[in-house]
This record gives C-alpha cells, structure tokens and sequence, in this order.
C-alpha cells in the first residue's frame, strides 16, 4: 500500500506555512506485529489459519510476549506451540526500527538514530532520533511522531528537513520497543549498566513525550493508535499520566486529542504576541493565541491534578523581556498550567540565541511569584546533540553548546 502526497494549503505571508508533500511509504512484504491494536492482531492471525475461537486467546499470548516480555523473535514465545511459530515466521516479523546508530552522553542521556523503510527504490532512506533522558525519579523517552515536520517553525531544526512523512503506530510503538531492549527494559531482561540508569526494579522508561521530531497533531490517528499501545496495562503499562503530548498548536484536534487519546498537553507557545508568535510559529497565523489558548481551557479533562505545560524556549532579545514574562502570567489566568522555560538550542545556520542565563533567572522569577513552579534547569545530553529542536537525523558533530534544554523537555515538576 502506497500513503501518500497530501499538499497543503498555500502559505500566507512571507514565511511559507506549511510544506508541500508528504513522503511515500510502502508497507513491507512481511510485516511487523508491532503496532496492531489487540483487534488487528487476532485479525492477522485469523489470515494466517488461527481458528476464529482461539484468535481473542492467542492475540493475548502474543501481547504478553510482545510487550512485557520484549521478545524479538517467535520461538521465544514458548507458551505458543512450534507449529504456530513456524506460521508465525513466514507471515510476520516482531521487527522494530532498524538502530543505526547509538549515542551515549556522559551524564546517562542516549540517543538512538532509527531507519525506517522508505519505500521507493533509490530514495533516500527516512530516518528519526529518539532520545531517552534518566532522572533520578524517572526515566523519560522522547518519541517522533513523523519524518521531519510540515510546519516551519524558525527556531527549530527539525522544521529545516526537507523530507516529510507521518509514521505508522508500529513506528511509533517501535520506538519504546527500542529503547527498552537497548536499555534491557523488558521482565526478565538483563539490564543495561550506564551512568544514571535506575537500579533494578524501577522501570528505565517510566515517561514518555511526544516531543521528538514531527508535530503529533498532524498525525493524530496513528499517535492514538500508538499511544493506545503503549498505556495498555497489560503491555508497555505507561500510564497515560506520564505521556506528554507537545504540539504547535493545531486547534481542530486538540479537543479530539483529548477525547481520544486523553494523555497530558503540552503546548509550545514561545510568544505572547501574535506577531511575534506568526513569525516564531508560523501556524499561529491559522490559529492565533486567542483561539490556541480556548482550546486549552476547553481541554478534555484539564484540572490541577492534570495541568497544561506552556513550553516557552528563551530567545535573547526575541521573546525574554520582563514584560513578556508578566504578559505570560496574565495570559494563563485561569488555565491550570505549568510553564518550561526552555533554554534555545542552537543549530548549524539558527538565527537565534539563547537568552543570557540572568535574564533566564529574572523571567523564571516573575514565572514563579505569579504561583508557577518554573525550575531553570540543567544541560542534559548536549555532548551528543540530542535537546530539543535538535533532532535532525543526521550523525552531526557535536555542538559545545547544545545540552540546556533537554531536561526541561524530560518536564520534571
Ligand atoms: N512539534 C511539536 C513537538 C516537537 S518539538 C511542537 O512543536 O510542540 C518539541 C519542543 O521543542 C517544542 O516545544 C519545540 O518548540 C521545542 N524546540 C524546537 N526547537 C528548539 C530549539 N532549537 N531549542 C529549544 N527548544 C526547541
Ligand atoms: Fe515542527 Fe515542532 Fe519543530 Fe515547529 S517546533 S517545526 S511544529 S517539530
């Protein structure tokens, strides 16, 4: 099945909005069983001769073995008898993305470079970059929901990549997958040694955020379809309390994004201002703040307990004046949210700077006396270019300078 070629609207103003096309994608001749829902997977087995009474039964064995277990080839599935496994292999594969490359940053932070097919012969294969960030009190993988982005947000590298398309559930799923064989974060499994990783019997991925390369809301059914797999207690078991979903701002789903996933909201607002906000996120000019920050009161479920984050990256001399910091305030009045100043990541050809640590600490004060908790937070994983807006899927030289903002996205409170 080929998916592809959506084009977008035309921009408006200087700043183009939206890129063109989407990429192709050719599902394989031997699929995954990554990435179908419970339903899908009693079906796929129903095709290869699973007798409709046993599908409901043996879907479940092969869910335990999947995603508690972690199993990556059929034989190892021993509660299934060998006939079956033999079925299994001709159809089917339990493949995740293909690691091409593995980073591992003095202070714990990992950050794996993952091929996925691409379809079309002699294009170029389609890459993403899943970073995974250990805490003392959690351990946190940031997840790509596309290839690259459609919007252009002029602070972000990701918005620079020309190529472009959404990923499947597998592909999302796939990811978790992989870090937790590499972290050997499966029951049963030996566990991975490194600087910062929990100690046995805590879970190495315990959160999970929608924050790696692509916008999840122009993805939303395969996001859901994902996110669906990953928070089910049988399975992965990441509670939907410890997903964080980051987006732009893209105001049609954003309701449906908590009907239907129901996960944590974050929001990437930088600006204040329209004008500003048009120019940083270039989206906001279909959906300006008024109307973005509706939909956050409106949020399927918001309350104290489940707050909305307000990502707000510190750009010197852009966006991180003391009046920007105290308009901020007043414009969340009444949202139960949290607010990450997210230090800028600088990328090879950004126009941008980041703010001056003071000025950081004067804007995290105002942040904070009007009630907000607003921790400025330390560098993670700059040694191995792996913050916030740096993901670009490409084996760059490392960046002296690159590490500030990747706790903030690891959103510890
Ligand atoms: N597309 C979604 C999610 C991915 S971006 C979104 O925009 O929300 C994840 C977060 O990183 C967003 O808040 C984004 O604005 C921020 N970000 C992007 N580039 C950055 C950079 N160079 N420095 C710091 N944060 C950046
Ligand atoms: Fe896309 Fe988010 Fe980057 Fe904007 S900040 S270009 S929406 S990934």
């Amino acid at each position: 099945m080929t998916v592809s070629l959506d084009i977008a609207k035309p921009a408006t103003g200087s700043v183009p909005l939206e890129k063109t096309a989407l990429e192709t994608y050719v599902a394989l001749a031997k699929p995954s069983l990554i990435g179908l829902s419970r339903e899908q997977l009693a079906e796929a087995l129903g095709k290869i001769g699973v007798k409709p009474a046993q599908q409901k039964m043996r879907a479940q064995q092969l869910w335990h073995w999947m995603y508690v277990r972690g199993v990556t080839r059929f034989e190892q599935m021993t509660s299934v008898s060998k006939d079956l496994h033999g079925v299994l292999d001709q159809h089917y594969t339990l493949a995740r993305p293909e690691v091409v490359a593995e980073q591992v940053s003095v202070d714990g932070t990992r950050k794996w470079l993952l091929r996925l097919p691409s379809g079309l012969q002699g294009e170029r294969a389609h890459e993403v970059e899943c970073v995974y960030i250990p805490e003392s009190d959690r351990g946190t993988l940031c997840v790509s929901s596309q290839v690259g982005c459609t919007l252009n947000c002029s602070f972000c590298h990701t918005g620079t990549q020309r190529l472009v398309r959404n990923l499947t559930p597998g592909e999302i799923v796939g990811q978790v997958m992989v870090a937790r064989d590499r972290l050997g974060d499966f029951l049963g499994m030996e566990r991975a040694q490194g600087p910062g990783l929990p100690t046995e019997g805590e879970r190495c991925v315990s959160n999970i955020v929608m924050m790696g390369m692509g916008e999840p809301l122009y993805n939303l059914e395969s996001v859901r379809d994902a996110l669906q797999i990953v928070s089910d207690g049988d399975g992965l078991s990441i509670s939907k309390r410890r997903i964080t979903l980051s987006t732009s701002g893209v105001v049609p789903n954003i309701q449906r994004a908590g009907d239907e996933i129901g996960v944590m909201l974050a929001i990437s607002l930088h600006a204040v201002r329209d004008d500003l906000r048009d120019e940083l996120v270039p989206l906001n000019r279909k959906y300006p703040i008024k109307e973005l920050l509706e939909a956050c009161r409106n949020y399927p479920g918001v309350s104290n307990s489940k707050r909305i984050t307000f990502e707000y990256v510190m750009l010197k001399g852009v966006n991180d004046s003391l009046a920007d910091a105290k308009k901020l305030v007043q414009l969340l009045k009444g949202i139960p949210a949290k607010i990450n100043l997210i230090p800028f990541n600088p990328w090879p050809g950004s126009k941008y700077e980041c703010s001056d640590w003071e000025q950081i600490e004067k804007f995290s004060e105002i942040v904070f006396n009007a009630g907000y908790a607003s921790p400025v937070r330390t560098p993670r994983g700059r040694d191995i270019l792996a913050a916030c807006g740096q993901l670009k899927s490409a084996t760059e030289k490392l960046s002296a300078r690159e590490r500030m903002a990747l706790r903030a996205m690891a959103m510890t409170d």
